[in-house]
């Protein structure tokens, strides 16, 4: 996703006290930033916002982080963060593809992808967050066991993302082609982009892996 241009966003975000600017440094050490010792979630990916602050004011005792590439769209999560109160969501400006500069092994516990860009030409596989380059970067930062939990409408992407997790030695915790006719379902915390697909009646695939 990438809105039009915002002016002054950049500026608003490095002063926004919910986004860390220089996230290399807390690099072994977020926890420090979060009261207690929760455990820590992201979101890759994160877009304006909807999924984190609604998921973070359901379950006070996990911290979240949000990881945005684009100016533009972070704020407009920060936007709909400042509309509740909470104190275990953040936010960095970053692109994912460096995320190991920024957690160290063992500091996540889940990742979630949701409706990640499809990168649909062969020659951009590498780019898209479900492929085996990412995937080894997420297995350095996740807990033994962390998951990955990924939605997306777009088939394509979704098979290719479950051959990837399986070359690279993931194991399928849960597994579905069609997320709202499922029993997982009530779990499940809709995304600006999952809200726009339902309504179209396109089914929602859902994988949760783990290493
Ligand atoms: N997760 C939201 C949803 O489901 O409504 C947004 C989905 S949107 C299709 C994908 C988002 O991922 C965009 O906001 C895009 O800027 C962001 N994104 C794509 N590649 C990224 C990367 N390498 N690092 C961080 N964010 C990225």
């Amino acid at each position: 996703m990438r809105l039009r241009n915002i002016k002054g966003a950049r500026e608003a975000i490095a002063n926004d006290k919910y986004v860390i600017n220089e996230p290399e440094k807390l690099k072994g050490n977020w926890k420090s930033l979060f009261e207690g010792d929760n455990p820590i979630h992201l979101e890759i990916g994160s877009g304006k916002g909807q999924f984190l602050t609604n998921i973070a004011s359901l379950n006070p005792n996990i911290n979240y982080i949000g990881i945005e590439k684009y100016s533009s769209v972070l704020y407009r999560a920060l936007e709909k963060r400042r509309e509740v109160e909470l104190s275990n969501l953040y936010f960095i400006r970053y692109d994912a593809q460096y995320i190991t500069s920024v957690f160290a092994e063992n500091e996540i516990s889940r990742i979630y992808l949701n409706f990640s860009d499809p990168w649909p030409k062969d020659r951009h596989a590498k780019r898209r967050l479900t492929s085996r380059q990412f995937l080894a970067k997420y297995e350095q930062c996740l807990k033994k066991g962390g998951q990955v939990i990924f939605k997306t409408d777009n088939l394509m992407l979704f098979d290719f993302s479950l051959e990837e997790a399986e070359a690279a030695g993931w194991k399928i915790e849960s597994i579905t082609y069609d997320l709202h006719n499922s029993e997982f379902v009530k779990d499940n915390i809709m995304t600006e982009y999952e809200e726009r697909f339902v309504s179209e009646g396109k089914p929602i695939h859902m994988m949760k892996i783990y290493k």
